[in-house]
C-alpha cells in the first residue's frame, strides 16, 4: 500500500478549495470516500473536504458555495458532474456535552472539534483518512491504512454502539464492502446480526438514499442477498425478503434486475434506478406478475413496496406506472403507423417511451426488429 496518493486522481477544483482555505490560515484536508477510493485506485465520485474554518467563513472564501444542513451545517459547491462538500471539523457528541461545564464550541447542534476528533467520529477506519494534497501528506488516526491493506470494512470503536447510534451504518458498510470488493470485519457481522432490529428505527429518506446507491453498484443483487443472509432484509424490504426465501423466485428476481439495470439509460436518475428493482419485483411476485400492467396502478402490494419500503416519491411512481402503461402501445406498431403526423410526434416525444421500449424487450413483448425500430424513432426523432 502506497503512503503517497496518486495525485492525478485528485480533482483540480478540490485541490483549489483546499489551497484557498490553507492560504487563509485554516487547516484543510481531503477526507472520507475520496481518499479511500484514490488509495485503492478507484476514481472518486465526489470530494469531501474537512477544515478548521467555520461554515460561514468557508462560504465567504469559496465562490459559488452555499450552506446546507440544519443540524450540521455544511458548505456545498457544485461544478459539473462533481460535488464538493466542505465540513468543519467536529467531534461526536459525548455525555459531557450535556453538562453545563462543557467548554467546547457548540453552535446549535454543531460540536466542533479538531482533526483527530473529526477522524474518530467517522464510521469506518477506511473512511477516516485525511489527506493534505498540498503537502502530499496522509494522516491516519484510526488505522485506516492497515484495514485498506487487509481489505476489510471495520468500525471505528465498538460496533454495537456505532450501530445503535446510527443503524444506517449497517447499509453503508455492506454497500462499501461490495463496492470495493472488501470483506466485513467479523465483529461487524456479529453486531449486524445482533442489532438487526435497530434498522426498524432507520428513517425512510436515508434508507431511500442507500437503496439508490446500492442500485448503482454493478450487481445490486449480491448486496440484497447479503442482507437476506444477515437477517436484515426482513426489517428493510419485507416484500423482497419473501421472494428471497424461495430460490426459484430469487432466480427470477435476479434475472430481471440484471436485465433491467443493464438497459436503463441513466444511472443517476432515481426513477431509472428504482425502475429496475420495481420491475424485477413485479415480474417475480406471484400475484403481481399475473396482472396486466394497467391493473397495477394503486395495487396495495405494489404501493407498499414502492412507497413504504423503497421510499419512492409520488411523482416517481406516477412516472413509472405511466411507463408501464406505454408498453401496450409499443406492441402495436401498425396502429402507430396509421396515426397522423401530429399524433405520431406527440407519442414519440413522451419521456417514458425509451424505458417502456427497453422493458418491452426484456419482457419479450416485442421482437428485436421492432425494438430497434422504436429505438431509432425515439432517438433520432425528426418531426413527421
Ligand atoms: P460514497 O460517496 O462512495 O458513497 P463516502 O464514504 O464518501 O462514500 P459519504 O456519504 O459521501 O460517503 O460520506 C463522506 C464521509 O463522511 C464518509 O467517508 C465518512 O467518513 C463520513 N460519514 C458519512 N456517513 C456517516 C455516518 N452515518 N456515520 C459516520 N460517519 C459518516
Ligand atoms: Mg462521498
Amino acid at each position: 500500500m502506497r503512503s503517497k496518493l496518486k495525485l492525478n486522481l485528485i480533482d483540480p477544483k478540490a485541490m483549489q478549495i483546499v489551497e484557498t482555505l490553507q492560504r487563509k490560515g485554516f487547516l484543510a484536508y481531503l477526507v472520507g470516500g475520496c481518499v479511500r477510493d484514490i488509495m485503492v485506485d478507484h476514481e472518486p465520485k465526489d470530494f469531501d473536504i474537512a477544515t478548521s474554518a467555520k461554515p460561514e467563513e468557508v462560504k465567504r472564501l469559496i465562490p459559488h458555495s452555499y450552506l446546507i444542513g440544519r443540524r450540521f451545517k455544511l458548505v456545498l459547491v457544485r461544478r459539473g458532474i462533481h460535488q464538493y462538500e466542505i465540513s468543519t471539523f467536529r467531534r461526536s457528541k459525548g455525555p459531557e456535552d450535556d453538562s453545563e461545564t462543557a467548554t467546547e464550541t457548540i453552535e446549535g447542534d454543531n460540536y466542533y472539534g479538531n482533526q483527530e476528533e473529526d477522524s474518530k467520529r467517522r464510521d469506518f477506519t477506511i473512511n477516516a483518512l485525511f489527506f493534505d494534497p498540498v503537502k502530499n501528506e496522509l494522516l491516519d488516526y484510526c488505522d485506516g491504512i492497515s484495514d485498506l491493506t487487509k481489505r476489510v470494512v471495520k468500525f471505528i470503536g465498538e460496533p454495537d454502539v456505532r450501530i445503535i447510534e446510527d443503524p444506517i451504518r449497517i447499509l453503508r458498510g455492506i454497500r462499501l464492502a461490495y463496492k470495493l470488493g472488501f470483506s466485513l470485519d467479523p465483529e461487524f457481522r456479529k453486531a449486524i446480526i445482533k442489532n438487526a432490529d435497530s434498522l426498524a428505527l432507520a428513517i425512510l429518506p436515508r434508507k431511500r438514499e442507500e437503496y439508490l446507491k446500492i442500485l448503482k453498484l454493478k450487481d445490486p443483487s449480491l448486496v440484497f442477498i447479503e442482507m437476506y443472509d444477515l437477517g436484515i432484509l426482513n426489517y428493510l424490504l419485507p416484500s423482497l425478503n419473501e421472494i428471497f426465501s424461495q430460490s426459484d423466485l430469487l432466480n427470477t428476481f435476479n434475472y430481471y434486475l440484471k436485465m433491467t439495470k443493464n438497459s436503463i439509460s441513466s444511472h443517476s436518475e432515481p426513477i431509472d434506478l428504482f425502475s429496475s428493482i420495481i420491475f424485477a419485483y413485479i415480474k417475480t411476485d406471484p400475484e403481481l406478475s399475473q396482472l396486466e400492467f394497467k391493473d397495477l396502478e394503486e395495487h396495495p402490494r405494489l404501493t407498499k413496496f414502492m412507497k413504504d419500503e423503497l421510499g419512492v416519491f409520488k411523482l416517481e411512481s406516477v412516472h413509472f406506472l405511466k411507463t408501464l402503461s406505454f408498453m401496450g402501445a409499443l406492441t402495436k406498431i401498425d396502429l402507430f403507423e396509421r396515426k397522423g403526423d401530429r399524433r405520431k410526434n406527440a407519442f414519440l416525444s413522451h419521456p417514458h417511451l425509451k424505458l417502456a421500449n427497453e422493458l418491452c424487450l426484456i419482457d419479450n413483448l416485442i421482437k428485436y426488429s421492432d425494438y430497434y425500430h422504436w429505438k431509432d424513432l425515439i432517438e433520432n426523432r425528426k418531426p413527421f
